[in-house]
């Protein structure tokens, strides 16, 4: 396990766990309409979080597969890539944590802030 200093600055927008269906790894996860089938959409919350499968683990799979390859803020950077482009095409409102009241797009995600 390598040392980090920040986690992964997840918003918890349940955006990943609705398009399982678009990568091999997950699809098995469908539940038909490409979301989890472990996905509940009351609360947005995944219902085995705690023995959710390594590949919902991003810093379980940067440990597996990635840390021969990226930094871990690299890492970060390209997940988060990810993120937005699914924030994009979704157009779900992201509640602005920072701003109360405030929705947004995209989460304002300053990455060159030291302590995220
Ligand atoms: S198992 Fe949980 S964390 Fe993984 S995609 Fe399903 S709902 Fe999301």
């Amino acid at each position: 396990m390598h040392h980090r200093i920040k986690e992964f600055p997840c918003t918890q927008c349940g955006l990943c766990c609705q398009n399982v269906n678009l990568a091999v790894e997950t699809s098995s996860l469908d539940r038909g309409d490409g979301t989890c089938k472990h996905y509940r959409d009351t609360d947005k919350s995944c219902t085995i979080y705690t023995d959710r499968p390594d590949i919902c683990r991003v810093d379980r799979q940067y440990d597996l597969h990635y840390a021969d390859k990226f930094s871990w803020d690299e890492f970060i950077d390209l997940n988060l890539k990810v993120c937005d482009i699914l924030l994009h095409e979704s157009e779900t409102p992201y509640l602005n944590k920072d701003k109360p009241g405030e929705t947004t797009l995209l989460p304002d995600r300053n990455l060159s802030k030291p302590d995220r």
